[in-house]
Formats: structure tokens, sequence, C-alpha cells
């Protein structure tokens, strides 16, 4: 650049090339573009999720250093990183559905996810059947000639009603019929993937970041056709994850596997006392032995349930609110995974589009409370809920 304008050097910086030593993390790649050399090369890039990053929108080497570490974690052919839980879930229906395509969900799903089903069904004509999730022949009654996914959460929300995704995978085997399932409550404690799902969906936001700071999400395929359609689908919705986040995401998966030990033993713990005390009608955990899965749990889960409980408080809607404004410690926050403990009372927050029945059918009361055990010490945590159930009662 010698010999240049100071006004066109200040636009073409030097780039330092590494000599005889590299960054041990990854950097964070901030810009969006990348330059060729050869025209052949970047025509070529345009070609699919694996060639040379030339648009931020379709590729970057720190999102792609965080869906390498997300295929390592769940298998699979590869990874698309996106901006949000929301952009992943939106990834995967539009890739694989079209107008009048049937699509075979369990009722207990997230919010934004039974919202968005609902909104594709009003104005698309995508047909969607709810299905409680408790046995495999659910899917074989639901199966339609148009019928494009079954589509399960690994542990729902909030009940924490566990689907085997081994029997309900294979009952849509051999019909064309993809099976996605949403796994943000079970990193690194269940693989899909493993048990015969074509697709796995992260909320990164949760516990793959695990720090309350980003919002992030993942599409993992066991197909690397589809995995290529995910891709080119995730490029035009424009719900691509960004460098920052990805690189922050990056940083919470190293810590991933101690943070979903410790909540996993902390909520087991936490589930336990509650089970015991008088103000608490039902727990839901599937480390529990009466959780209605728990044997399924065990077998999909062996090391642990996850940093996520509820429990029916016996004084209704109004004791809900009161204990999750009496909290100390816990926060009231519409989140889980982060490393402080969070509060929620689903029937007024996050399941508030659902009707009286279908949350009955999905399993929500009204004095329905969530807790997302963080990586407080347990005890601090029980005194905190113990005192909030005295003054709820
Ligand atoms: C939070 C969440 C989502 C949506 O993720 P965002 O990152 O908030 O868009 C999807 N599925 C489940 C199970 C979630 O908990």
């Amino acid at each position: 650049m010698n010999g240049y304008d100071p006004q066109t050097r200040a636009v073409h910086p030097p780039v330092p090339a590494p000599a005889g030593s590299r960054p041990l993390g990854v950097p964070i790649y901030q810009g969006h573009l990348f330059a060729f050399d050869d025209a052949d090369d970047l025509a070529a890039a345009f070609g699919g999720p694996r060639e040379a990053f030339f648009y931020g929108r379709m590729g970057n080497p720190t999102v792609r250093a965080f869906e390498d570490a997300v295929t390592g974690i769940e298998g699979g052919a590869g990874t698309i990183a996106t901006a949000s839980g929301m952009g992943a879930v939106n990834a995967v229906l539009m890739t694989l559905l079209r107008a009048g395509d049937h699509v075979i969900a369990q009722s207990a799903l997230y919010g934004g996810t039974y919202a968005l089903l609902h909104d594709l069904a009003d104005r698309w004509g995508v047909e969607v059947t709810h299905i409680p999730g408790d046995d495999p022949d659910e899917v074989r009654a639901a199966l339609r000639p148009n019928t494009r996914l079954l589509y399960l959460e690994t542990i729902a929300n909030p009940t924490t009603h566990v689907t085997d995704i081994p029997a309900f995978a294979a009952a849509v085997r051999g019909t064309g019929v993809l099976t996605a399932v949403d796994n943000t409550f079970a990193p690194l404690l269940c693989r899909p993937l493993d048990h015969g799902a074509d697709i796995v969906l992260h909320s990164a936001t949760k516990y793959l970041g695990g720090h309350g700071d980003i919002l992030g999400g993942a599409v993992v395929c066991a197909d690397p056709d589809v995995h290529r359609r995910v891709w080119e689908h995730s490029t035009e919705l424009g719900a691509s994850a960004d460098p920052f986040a990805a690189w922050l995401a990056l940083r919470g998966l190293a810590t991933a596997p101690m943070r979903v030990a410790r909540q996993s033993a902390s909520a087991l713990d936490i589930a336990g006392r509650l089970a015991a005390h008088p103000s608490v009608q039902g727990v839901h955990y599937p480390g529990l032995t009466g959780h209605p899965q728990h044997d399924v749990a065990k077998r999909l889960m062996p090391d642990g349930h996850g940093g996520v409980l509820a429990f029916e408080l016996t004084g209704g809607r109004a004791a809900g609110r009161a204990f999750t404004e009496a909290l100390e410690l816990v926060s009231l926050g519409p989140s889980l995974g982060a490393a402080a403990s969070l509060v929620m009372h689903p029937a007024s927050t996050s399941h508030r589009q659902m009707d009286a029945a279908s949350l009955a059918a999905a399993g929500i009361g009204e004095g329905t409370v969530r807790l997302s055990i963080g990586l407080e010490h347990p005890d601090d945590l029980w005194a905190d809920i113990e005192r909030a159930l005295a003054k709820a009662a």
C-alpha cells in the first residue's frame, strides 16, 4: 500500500498473517465479506455451506467454529447457527414445509414454536396435529399422506414431559417423514440423533451459551442434503448468527458440561425437597422416581436430567404469582439455563397464547411454577424457595 494516498491506505490496512504461531482461541471475525483472487473460487463459494467464506449471512469463520463445536456435541453431518432459537425453529419449519403439508407435534411445546406452527396453519394451510407424546401409536394414528415432519422436544417446557425419542422416531422411519427434536433443555445429556432423530434444534440462548448474555440458535442435521437445504433457506431467512454472539456461545460451550452436570444435580436436590413440602401439590422433574417418564428419562439421559423443574402450588394462580415475587435470590425472569437461577409462572407469561383447553392438554396448571436452577449453592437456593413458599401460603 506504500505509494497510495493516506485516504486509500485507511481503507486497506494490512492484515497480519500468522507467522509460526496461531491464536489458541477462535478469533472474532467481525467482517461480513471475504475477498478472492480467483473469480472461479468466488463463484464456487456460492455452492454450499462448506465452500469458502464469502458473505457473512452465508457463513463466517467464528460462526463456523461454533457450528462445528455443536456438531461435535450432537453428532450429525453439520450445524447451521442462527440468530436465536426461534431462528432455528423457523429455519427448520420453513425449509421442510410447504402449503398443505402436515406436521405432527407434541402438545407440550415451547410457546414460540406453538405460535409459529399455528401461524403457518392460519396463513399457509399447514396442517398441525398435536399428540400427547406418551405412546408412539399416537404418531401412527396421526400419519397422513401429506405428513412431512414429526416435531418433538427432549424435555418439554414446563411440564418436563420426556418423549421416548427412539420409539417415536421409529414410528415414522421409512415413511419419508423427518423427526426434529428441540434439545434446548438437555444438551450434553441427550443426543437425539443417536436415537433416530434427523434434526436437532437448540436455543443457544439457554444452556449452550449458559450465561444469559446472548441470543443464538442451532440446527444440527444428520443428513448432509438436509443440512444444505436448511443452510440455503436460513440464508434467505436472514436469521444467521452474529459472529460476536457465536464467539460468546463458543466460550459458553467450554463450561457447558460442568454447568449442566451441576445444574442437574442441584435440580434433583431441590425437586426432592419440594416434593416433601406441604404447599406443593406435585413436582415435575424427570429425575424423580415418580415422574411419569422417569424410566425413559434414565434411558435417554443416564447422566442427569437438566436444570429445569416445575411444580404445582396448592394455592393456584394467585399463589403462583405471590411465590415468584417473594423469591429474593432467584430472579423472576422469562429464560432458563443461565448461571443465575430464574423463576416463571407459565400460564400468565410464556404460554399466554394458549387457551384454557390447550393449556390443560399441555399439562400446565394455573398454579404451575417453573424454576431454572442455576449454579448457586443448593442450600442457598432452598432457603430462598422455602421462605417464598411460606410467604405465598
Ligand atoms: C427459548 C427456547 C426457544 C427459543 O429460543 P430463543 O433463543 O429465545 O429464540 C426454543 N425452544 C425452547 C425449548 C426454548 O426454551
